[in-house]
């Protein structure tokens, strides 16, 4: 089923790696077609070809806009070898068939990032690209059609061998419509965000700013299939979003087994809660929820030994089994820290060459690094049944996360180092599920209660983790930290009363006072909270009454 490669017609905007494949093509004995600038610079090359213009009889014209849009290409495209009529018509009009088409589109992504004007972007919608390359994917028993460069080896290898298999043409056919339909996904969204909806009113002067930035549309493309899902009865599959920064999707694994669904939404969960802080951080993620974050101490001879020593000492019955990221490369240090602690997934933008020599000694570790000019997307998805939610990512940025903008709601203002352990505590709360209530120390977490359906219950657990899962835990799932430090927890007399002087912060109001008020007898010594309940006055009373310092950001951050 294999059908030999006798004449290529070649489109391509991209020419990386084109002068090769011409070259590879014409030795193996195929006649090339090319459009204006491809032709041009294949000929320069020496090797020859055919101009388009040549095949229709027809001028490229209105500046490209019509180059392949012509009866004699599509027909030479779309004709179906097996069919001895479709061969009849052809010999008619005296068109020849083409059996391989080799395409790749105006950069409309890239010329969107670059800002450029309305009409410039426009002008980068290719059309008679993905005509050829949709063409070429439907008649794929008779068109072997090829999008991406990196391919171009393989083409050269397979006209010297009799061109390729079906089941080859059939896996090409279903890439390249992959292809164009994440493009026109970019365009669609592109346009949406320019010209709004169609149930806006017209006319509106000063139209509402796009809801979305241009380049939030969901443009994806299958990367790599995984094992399985979420349960092993699931399927599933990663999927890129082509105009996104690139992030895990992209990331490479270094060593380890490859990674599953659950590693990549832990290492996702975890890397955000990493990344929120500009220090020094370390965020230890399990389901993806924290089990421990923590910002290294100022001045430490290590920075993410120290950040990584303080996260694992909030729970380390926990951290068994779970997954790190580091906003820093790994340091041998902390190398040296983890390795004695079962951990499924490492995710870091580096690793020090040492750390690499010391985690090599766990093979099953996952060791990921992040893609250079990693981001935090924008846009945030979220799957409902019927549709999808789409929202701009939850940074931290809003004037309510700055100390500085912070009210004063009850007790003494805070002195530096509390207003810093309250400033950590207010970024490190967002990495937990609602209703969140983390409690802090010395840049470190030292309590979180998340995923409770009312703050009550979240202000219980924060309180009892503090208290009964410090470092002291030996249970069998402890995995202790014995070299690196951490070893002033270990007193062997039972947990450590973490509560007591720690700080705390919530994600959203306290609805009543009684959630805070589990926190004072705790001993709790500040607070940070959004404020806005019709029941602040009683809150900030119960604060009053303890003595304790509350602040108010104004800014709230659910994460469910
Ligand atoms: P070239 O650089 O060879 O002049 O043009 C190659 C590019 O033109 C490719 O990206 C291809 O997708 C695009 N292209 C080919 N035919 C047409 C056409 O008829 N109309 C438009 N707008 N683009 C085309």
């Amino acid at each position: 089923d294999h059908v030999p490669f006798k004449r290529a017609l070649i489109s391509v905007y991209d020419k990386t790696g084109l002068e090769p494949l011409a070259r590879g093509l014409h030795e193996a004995g195929v006649e090339l077609v090319s459009t204006g600038s491809t032709a041009k610079r294949i000929a320069d090359a020496g090797v020859p070809v055919t101009e388009v213009s040549e095949v229709t009889g027809f001028q490229e014209c209105l500046d490209g806009r019509v180059k392949t849009l012509h009866p004699r290409v599509h027909a030479g495209i779309l004709a179906d070898r097996r069919r001895e009529d479709h061969a009849a018509q052809l010999r008619d009009l005296d068109v020849a068939p083409f059996d391989l088409v080799v395409v790749n589109l105006y950069p409309f992504v890239d010329t969107v990032a670059s800002g450029a004007a309305q009409d410039e972007v426009i002008e980068q919608i290719d059309i008679g690209g993905p005509s050829m390359v949709r063409a070429a994917a439907k008649n794929h028993p008779s068109v072997a059609i090829v999008v991406d460069p990196t391919r171009y080896d393989d083409v050269v290898t397979a006209a010297q061998q009799g061109g390729f298999s079906l089941k080859t043409r059939q896996r090409l056919a279903s890439l390249a419509f992959a292809h164009t339909a994440a493009y026109d996904n970019a365009v669609a969204a592109w346009t949406a965000a320019q010209f709004g909806d169609i149930e806006e009113t017209d006319g509106a002067e000063g139209a509402a700013a796009p809801a979305f930035p241009p380049y939030a549309g969901v443009s994806l493309e299958r990367a790599e299939s995984l094992r399985y899902g979420e349960n092993p009865h699931q399927h599933a599959a990663l999927y890129v979003e082509a105009a996104a920064a690139p992030g895990i999707a992209q990331a490479e694994l270094l060593q380890g087994k490859p990674m599953s669904y659950n590693n990549y939404a832990d290492a996702d969960a975890a890397l955000r809660a990493a990344y929120d802080f500009a220090d020094p951080a370390v965020a230890i993620i399990k389901h993806a929820n924290p089990c421990g974050v923590a910002v290294a101490t100022p001045g430490a001879e290590d920075p993410l030994a120290d950040a990584h020593r303080k996260a694992h000492a909030c729970d380390p019955v926990s951290a068994f089994g779970g997954v790190i990221a580091a906003n820093r490369e790994v340091t041998a240090g902390m190398a040296a820290t983890v390795k004695d602690i079962f951990t499924e997934v490492i995710i870091a933008p580096g690793f020090s060459a040492e750390a690499l020599e010391i985690l090599s000694a766990k093979k099953n570790l996952r060791l990921l690094r992040l893609p250079d000019g990693f981001a935090q997307d924008d846009v945030e998805y979220k799957q409902i049944s019927g549709g999808m939610l789409l929202q701009t990512r939850d940074a931290l940025n809003a004037a309510g996360d700055q100390p500085a903008n912070w009210t004063l709601a009850a007790g003494a203002a805070a002195d530096e180092a509390t207003l810093r352990d309250l400033s950590f505590a207010w970024r490190a709360v967002r990495a937990a599920k609602s209703n969140a209530v983390l409690l802090a120390n010395d840049a470190a977490t030292v309590g979180i209660g998340m995923g409770q359906v009312n703050r009550l219950d979240s202000c219980r657990l924060a309180v009892e983790r503090a208290n009964t899962l410090g470092a002291a835990q030996t249970g069998s799932q402890s995995a202790e930290i014995t070299s690196a430090g951490g070893a002033e927890n270990v007193s062997g007399a039972g947990a450590p009363e973490r509560a007591r002087g720690a700080v705390a912060a919530s994600d959203a109001f306290f609805p009543f006072a009684d959630g805070l008020q589990i926190l004072i007898d705790a001993g709790v010594r500040a607070v940070v909270q959004p404020g806005g309940s019709i029941r602040d006055e009683e809150v900030v009373a119960a604060a009053e009454a303890a003595g304790i310092t509350m602040y108010f950001t104004g800014a709230r951050h659910f994460f469910h």
